[in-house]
């Protein structure tokens, strides 16, 4: 664990739940993880949910410990879970990463710990804990993420928007591919890290088995082919963002998730479309900025979108 100074008066419990680890977060008033402690999702996976709450109880156990040597006392917890999520009743209505269905995880955590809990989708959870970074807490903020799937959160007056954000979904091709969600063409057949390593293993040869790390370093080092797949899953994505732009005047987004983790070139080109195609006067005051990597991006969403 590492140490940091406390800042404010009270501290709040963030958990990244993911599908190969669990990663809990003390998290301060000012948004900081002030200390971490992970362990992997499952050892077995003959009862998952029963392994999982069983990981979060020690991590939590742990950063209690943690907290008292300060004698702090954390006062609630927020989890982040990958899969679909219903906040309202701190449900995982379906989460095939970690072999969930109709999880009750918010009831069961309560209980078992003792203090109040609330549940938000992973990628509304990065959203919030890059909105409340100091610099960046301006309104109308979009927070994409680019990876296996593209998902958004939006963070309007203050708050997250709930069950927003299926920018996968949003249609960008309406003569394209049919979707598992029933439309034609979604942006995620276009611009996900599986869509274009599929793209870029269509020309066979040393391209035949790439995956999307090395995809985006040989970009950066000139390779036209991973260029020109990469350009194009830009403009779809840049496309999407516009649309979102004109729909909802968002003055900021940030551009997160694997597909960016390598490298920059991705993302200039999805800036580069998205300054071209805005309305010159929404895009006078957008400002576009790729994610930074931290680890505990999530469990400090999460404890920050307990608020
Ligand atoms: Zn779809």
């Amino acid at each position: 664990m590492k140490r940091r100074e406390f800042n404010g008066k009270t501290l709040r419990i963030g958990i990244d739940l993911g599908g190969t680890k669990i990663l809990g977060a003390l998290v301060d008033d000012d948004g900081h993880a002030v200390a971490t402690r992970q362990l992997p999702t499952f050892a077995k996976k003959e009862h998952p949910e029963k392994e999982i709450l069983q990981t979060i109880s020690t991590i939590v156990q742990d950063l209690i410990i943690r907290a008292e040597k300060e004698d702090r006392t954390p006062i609630e917890i927020g989890i982040a879970s990958a899969g679909i999520i219903d906040p309202r009743t701190r449900t995982i209505r379906y989460a095939q990463s970690l072999s969930v269905k109709d999880f009750s995880i918010g009831e069961h955590v309560e209980k078992a710990l003792q203090m109040p809990v609330r549940l938000c989708n992973d990628t509304d959870a990065a959203a919030m804990a890059e909105w409340q970074k100091k610099s960046r807490k301006r309104d109308r903020f979009m927070y994409v993420s680019v990876g296996t799937g593209i998902g958004a959160g939006i963070v309007m007056e203050e708050k997250i928007m709930q069950g927003a954000g299926e920018l996968g979904h949003m249609t960008v091709n309406p003569k394209g591919q049919i979707c598992s969600c029933g439309n034609y063409g979604c942006l995620k057949h276009y611009a996900s890290g599986p869509a274009m390593e599929e793209k870029v293993r269509t020309k066979g040869g040393k391209y035949k088995k790439m995956a999307m790390p090395e995809i985006v370093e040989l970009a950066e080092k000139g390779d036209v082919w991973c260029q020109n797949v990469l350009k194009e899953g830009a403009r779809y994505l840049g496309l999407a963002l516009v649309n979102s732009i004109h729909l909802l005047a968002l003055k900021e987004i940030v551009i997160g998730g694997g597909v960016l983790q390598k490298g920059d070139y991705f993302f200039s080109q999805v800036e580069a479309y998205v300054k071209r195609f805005t309305m010159s006067y929404m895009a006078e005051g957008i400002t576009m900025k790729p994610a930074r990597f931290e680890a505990e991006l999530g469990a400090v969403g999460a404890a920050c979108s307990i608020r």
